[in-house]
């Protein structure tokens, strides 16, 4: 049998490294807090009603794929996957309401680019060449790479390729000089907010989401997102891993800058190897307790960090089926800007934007025969920043928005009405469910100065044997990405123990 490891949490990125390191040879076991794997990646199944509790949109495809294929699966036999088309339908709030639909077929985004004037079209394309080339950039020297060492970043040529990805300028200021028209630039921008970022002071780089949309395609799983995270524990235990469910993780146990093993309830399980899935600022305050090992991640320090927004989300079994709407809808508020500076300044948010996601257009099985499945997510913001706490009248001032804004969309007008079951998660919830600190939803913020070799890297820096994947680590946040998190900390790890040269 090879080496023990033993990975804190079954979320993705610790389902991502175990199985790799499973694969690899060694002797890999999760404690997990929940009663199923995904972490965030959770699921609802009531009355009959399934629901994803977190992620909806699947990108990237062949990284969901690859894992079962590292493993000799076929992937179709465990994540069977459609491309969705359309994308999404967005409504832009107002009288009337504006309402596009955005496929990623060429022809068809020509002419609604094309109705916008010829400025707005070369722009566009300009846009796709634009971040198709930071993209490849992205992708090659940083996304798929650990930042070890000073030296992996400050030499010349790694800070030639920095240059490249002209992190520098908002996306939505990035978007205005591509595009004069304003719902464009909004369309083509709002999705930074799918890693927890406002457009408006997040990143350029981040306009790489809706171009990876655009050019790539998104995809659903059947049975949805969860299936990915129950297929992936299934691979992991059919190659020989072992889960532990139920089991809170107390501490990770060092002694002398070494990994000793980690204490749950009040057993010490020792192992030569500890992978932490569990979010990086609430394992560095609660689960290590030595300063020496916590380096500069010392509780002040990861108060003083910027985090990420967070979710609002209901749950709610539907009435009837809407056969207008797609599986993914944005509802985008008539008071955009400012929607944007609530989430992130804390205020209470007047006029919310809206995703809304109705899984049984693609997937009727997930709710009873005639009836739907509707999710409605609000970005919010993260317990740190929000200036107001979460209790039932501030569950139903946002329910009472949302209802809202969703029942002036056409055939959503007896929305209300039609609901037969409901939950609810709020950012209380993500944090109390699966430790999400301040229940910032996709962790650390990937500011600039958060991002690459500034943020938490895959290897401990002061313990040998401790190595940490997810969301708040490098590369960040989203499922593919904290996928490749997994592999990064897997590839570590098998390279301290071959020597540095490990590929
Ligand atoms: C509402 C929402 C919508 C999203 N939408 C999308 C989307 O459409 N597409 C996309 O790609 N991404 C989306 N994301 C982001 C994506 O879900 C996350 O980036 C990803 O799932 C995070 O995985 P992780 O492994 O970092 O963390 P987690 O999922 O949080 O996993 C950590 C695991 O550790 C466990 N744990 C924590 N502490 C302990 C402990 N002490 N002992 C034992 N176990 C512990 C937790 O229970 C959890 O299972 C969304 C996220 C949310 C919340």
């Amino acid at each position: 049998m090879g080496k023990k490891v033993v990975v804190v949490g079954a979320g993705i990125g610790g389902l991502s490294a175990a199985i790799r390191l499973q694969h690899a040879g060694y002797s890999v076991e999760i404690y997990e807090k929940q009663s199923i794997p995904g972490g965030k990646m959770h699921q609802i199944r009531e009355q009959g009603f399934t629901f994803d509790v977190g992620p909806t949109i699947v990108m990237m495809p062949s990284i969901y794929q690859d894992i079962f294929r590292l493993c000799g699966r076929d992937p179709d036999d465990y994540i069977p996957m459609t491309r969705l088309d359309p994308m999404y339908e967005v409504f832009f709030e107002g009288d009337p309401i504006r309402h596009y639909t955005i496929g990623n077929n060429l022809p068809d985004l020509m002419r609604m680019v094309e109705a916008k004037g010829p400025r707005n079209a070369k722009g566009f394309l300009d846009y796709l060449s634009e971040m198709y080339t930071r993209y490849q950039v992205a992708y090659q020297h940083f996304i798929t790479r650990p930042f070890r060492h000073r030296r992996d970043i400050y030499n010349p040529y790694m800070l030639v390729q920095a240059m490249k990805l002209k992190t520098f300028g908002s996306a939505d200021r990035m978007m205005a000089k591509f595009m004069p028209d304003k719902d464009l630039q909004r369309m083509l921008s709002f999705q930074t907010l799918y890693i927890g970022v406002s457009p408006t002071n997040g990143p350029s780089l981040y306009n790489i989401i809706p171009m990876i949309e655009l050019l790539y395609g998104i995809w659903c799983i059947k049975g949805g997102m969860h299936t990915m995270a129950e297929q992936m524990a299934r691979l992991f235990e059919e190659i020989g891993g072992k889960i532990h469910y139920n089991a809170q993780v107390r501490k990770i146990v060092a002694t002398d800058g070494r990994v000793q093993g980690i204490q749950v309830d009040d057993r010490l399980i020792e192992s030569p190897y500890v992978v932490c899935n569990a979010d990086f600022p609430y394992a560095m305050k609660e689960l290590v307790e030595s300063p020496r090992i916590r380096g500069k991640y010392s509780p002040k320090k990861i108060d003083s960090m910027d985090y990420s927004c967070s979710c609002l989300v209901f749950y709610w079994g539907v009435k009837g089926t809407y056969d207008h709407l797609s599986t993914h809808n944005f509802v985008i508020s008539s008071q955009y800007d400012d929607n944007l500076r609530s989430i992130f300044d804390g205020s209470e948010i007047e006029h919310p934007s809206i995703y809304l996601h109705i899984p049984t257009q693609t997937d009727p099985s997930m709710a009873p025969q005639g009836q739907s499945a509707f999710y409605a997510l609000l970005p919010i913001s993260e317990l740190g920043t929000a200036k107001y706490s979460w209790n039932e009248q501030t569950v139903k001032l946002y329910r009472d928005k949302v209802l809202q804004a969703l029942t002036r969309l056409p055939g959503l007008e007896n929305l209300k009405e039609s609901i037969v079951f409901e939950r609810v998660f709020t950012p209380e919830d993500f944090k109390q469910e699966f430790n999400a600190y301040r229940g910032a939803t996709f962790g650390l913020q990937p500011t600039l100065l958060q991002s690459n070799h500034w943020r938490p890297q895959a290897k401990a820096k002061h313990c040998e044997g401790l190595y940490f994947t997810g969301s708040s680590t490098h590369p960040g946040a989203g499922v593919p990405i904290v996928m490749q998190s997994g592999k990064i900390c897997a590839e570590e790890l098998r390279r301290d123990e071959k020597g540095d040269s490990f590929e």
